[in-house]
């Protein structure tokens, strides 16, 4: 593959010992360590979701192949290409298909790619823009692409947002208040009230009355929701759902399990709307982006993010599976 790239490039690594402790630093590779693929890209941002800090931390098995280069999304320019649908000084981003899990991810100076996983980067957005929104503001998109196709509209009534101060829910609180929807803004961070209100958000339910073990059915309090956290605070959401109403479940926060019942299902109609963002067929992914490129207020988008650097990313991750993170972190890697 033609390439213009320096041979040597800074890498987060993860790799584990005999006794399967893993461990975390930034090592210098070369080009030709990198793994297969058809595209060569140099990149230049990428992001701390909550999946790359069970990747670092080792908190649920998200790496499946040792070493590896954690990060599950990236933006860069093509410095190579044997892909039909990309040339050299391509500007492209990436979300997901295993990057950071069985191939080699983000963190890195260069990373090596199929071309079948890139979408151009969206017009209208900056490099650092794709990565503040992220796999975590996609999934949002999808949530709310999700609630439409069923039929969720504000005159339907509130909405409720779990998890609403971490980096899916901020998104997804910015973009439904900007759809004109009356937002419930579930938190357990009384610190992040003011925070969640400059999103959009209408209104705050402390995470503490949503995590008890759920009713079978509760009082009808919304007409759909985005759930970031599972188990009982989701069981909650489906209890407290209107007739007719849905639920996009796509985060596991609080736990992989779901503590639910029936009743809401089959006495009130209600849906649980799966999302699963990572094998997202292309144009699916394409209209999301350009969602986001119309739907996100951008000032809103500056408010929740931080910046960081290579160095910084193994305490980001930390933080985030600790759920101390606030909105999103954009990782400056060139
Ligand atoms: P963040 O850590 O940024 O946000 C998660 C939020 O959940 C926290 O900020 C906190 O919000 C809340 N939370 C944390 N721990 C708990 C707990 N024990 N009980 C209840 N609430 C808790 O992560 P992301 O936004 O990046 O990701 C959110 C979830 O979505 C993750 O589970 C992630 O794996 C999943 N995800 C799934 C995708 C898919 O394709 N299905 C794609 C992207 C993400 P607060 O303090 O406001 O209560």
């Amino acid at each position: 593959m033609p390439s213009q790239a320096a041979d040597t490039f800074k890498a987060l690594v993860v790799d584990r010992d005999a006794d399967k402790r893993q461990s975390v630093g930034v090592r210098e590779l070369r080009v030709a360590d990198l793994m297969e693929g058809d595209v060569l890209v140099r990149v230049s941002h990428s992001t701390v979701n909550y999946k790359d800090g069970l990747a670092i931390t080792g908190k649920l098995p998200v790496v499946r192949r040792w070493p590896m280069i954690p990060g599950i999304d990236f933006a860069g320019e093509v410095l190579g290409s044997e892909h039909r649908d990309f040339s050299p000084g391509d500007h492209v981003i990436l979300n997901g298909w295993g990057v950071g899990e069985v191939h080699y991810g983000a963190y890195a100076g260069m990373a090596r790619v199929k071309g079948d996983w890139l979408i151009k980067r969206p017009e209208g957005l900056s490099p650092a823009e794709t990565m503040a929104i992220g796999t975590a503001g996609y999934t949002s998109m999808l949530c709310v692409m999700a609630l439409e196709r069923h039929g969720i509209a504000p005159e339907r009534g509130a909405v409720v947002v779990t998890g609403a101060a971490g980096g899916v829910g901020s998104v997804a609180v910015a973009l439904l208040a900007r759809l004109g929807f009356h937002v419930v803004a579930s938190t357990g961070r009384a610190e992040e009230h003011d925070y969640l209100k400059g999103l959009g958000a209408s209104e705050i339910v402390d995470r503490g009355e949503l995590s008890g073990p759920a009713k079978m059915l509760d009082k009808e309090r919304w007409a759909g929701g985005v759930d970031t956290v599972g188990s009982h605070i989701l069981a909650n959401l489906l209890a407290m759902t209107k007739a007719g109403g849905a639920v996009a479940a796509c985060g596991n926060a609080a736990g992989m399990d779901l503590p639910t019942s029936v009743a809401p299902f089959i006495l009130r109609g209600v849906s649980l709307l799966g999302i699963d963002s990572v094998t997202l067929p292309k144009a699916l992914r394409e209209e999301a982006w350009q969602r986001l490129v119309r739907d996100l207020d951008r000032q809103k988008l500056a408010a929740m993010t931080t910046t960081i650097g290579l160095d910084d990313v193994p305490e980001a991750a930390r933080n985030i599976v600790d759920g101390k993170v606030r909105g999103r972190i954009v990782v400056e890697v060139a």
